[in-house]
């Protein structure tokens, strides 16, 4: 098989532990596999050149900032391909650029236009590994650009697709995904298999384990990843394609995120086109919308509620109360102490009555919900934060997610 490996920060976060990584790399080798990797910066080296840079500058310049964040996964690829070499493994560190990974001018969120692989390909021909920084590019200009935070995930599945690899292997600090967060139930089981799909759900629900781009890209080109630990050799969660024959539960699994907040805008004068003059300016100041309620109007007059992430209320709460006096809307609303839950499935498709089902058992716990988003394998509510334990547990309960220990 032909398996590109990526490592994450805590996976290459000391010295022990890049040696460690490098006997896992070894024992894959030894199994017969060829073998490519792909590295982040050591755990918490992002953030301190990040920190360093505002020491420097309070706004750094976008190509300079670049430039110095990809210096990071340059540290962890040379020390590990040095640790490889002490194990007998002829091993090659490249940076972005040397890998052959072409991106579009975008600093700190560049996309990948493609990767020139080559030679890379010839080193897992003849066993050798080239250690891959994750992360980052270069444009046709010849700068450096990095991919967003936590793109290291995105640089594998690309490689993996270049070098058309059977399966790329991402090898963190969790074994795999849960049916539901264990902090919140203990019952909860880790799937062996999970969709494309499923998974995009689930890392945008803020289940943080992969960059939400990376199971896009893998989806795109159907390139299954398996998410495992780098601390136990077990296995974890494959991310793969539908399986279609399989009989599927009314759901895989319960998400939550707490990074909500809610707005909503009073009396608009109702006419075409207020949506676009509410959303143009959220968009424009790179504020992420989710959950959209418009009310049904009323004597002219509509309401329109939404949910950003937290740390934008207060910016979409400006915005507003300037919206609302240019539109000549009544008042501005909002709440910062929401949530959303989630339950995820492409069981949906074939069992009825699902979302009836969570709303019963919601009501049944008395928990009151502000606002509901559906798509075909997915149902989210909002509600107030402070009942996203008791929904969790008793939405994972109904749903028979929890495993008799
Ligand atoms: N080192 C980068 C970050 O911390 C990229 C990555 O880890 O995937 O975001
Ligand atoms: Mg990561």
């Amino acid at each position: 098989m032909r398996v590109v490996h990526k490592y994450g920060g805590t996976s290459v976060g000391s010295l022990e532990r890049i040696r460690a990584t490098a006997k896992l790399i070894q024992a894959d080798i030894a199994r017969g596999n060829e073998v490519a990797v792909v590295v982040s910066a050591m755990s918490g080296d992002t953030n301190r050149l990040m920190s360093m840079a505002q020491e420097m500058h309070a706004v750094p310049s976008a190509r300079e900032m670049d430039a110095l964040l990809s210096t990071g996964e340059q540290v962890s690829a040379a020390l590990l391909s040095m640790a490889l070499n002490h194990l007998g493994i002829t091993a090659y560190s490249y940076n972005g650029a040397q890998a052959g990974f072409r991106t579009d001018s975008s600093h700190a969120r560049a996309r990948i236009k493609d990767v020139q692989s080559d030679h890379l390909i010839h080193h897992m021909q003849v066993g050798e590994v080239a250690v891959v920084t994750g992360f980052q590019g270069i444009d046709e200009a010849g700068n450096i650009t990095t991919l967003g935070r936590g793109g290291s995930d995105t640089s594998d599945v690309a490689l993996a697709i270049a070098v058309q690899a059977d399966i790329c292997d991402i090898y963190t600090d969790v074994d795999g995904i849960y049916t539901t967060d264990p902090r919140i139930v203990p019952q909860a089981s880790k799937l062996q298999y999970i969709s494309y799909e499923e998974m995009l759900e689930f890392a945008s629900l803020g289940a943080k384990v992969l960059q939400t781009r990376s199971v896009g890209l893998a989806m795109r080109f159907d390139m299954p990843i398996h998410l495992r630990s780098s601390f136990e050799d077990i296995s974890g969660t494959i991310v793969g394609g539908e399986d279609t024959d399989m009989e599927r539960a009314e759901i895989t699994g319960v998400a939550y995120n707490r990074d909500e907040a809610k707005v909503t805008i009073k009396g608009i004068p109702d006419q075409p086109g207020i949506a676009a003059r509410i959303f143009g300016p959220v968009a424009d100041a790179d504020i992420n919308v989710d959950v959209i309620v418009q009310n049904v109007s009323e004597h002219g007059y509509t309401d329109i509620t939404f949910t950003v992430p937290r740390h934008d209320y207060t910016a979409t709460m400006h915005l507003l109360q300037d919206l609302c006096v240019a539109m000549n809307a009544e008042k501005v609303k909002g709440d910062d102490t929401v949530a959303k839950v989630s339950i995820i499935g492409v069981g949906m498709r074939s069992h009825t009555g699902v979302a009836l089902k969570m709303f019963d058992v919601l009501s049944h716990e008395n928990i009151n919900i502000q606002m509901i988003t559906t798509s075909e394998i997915k149902v989210t509510v909002v509600l107030d934060e402070k009942y996203v334990e008791l929904a969790v547990r008793s939405l994972h309960r109904a749903f028979d997610l929890d495993t008799t220990i």
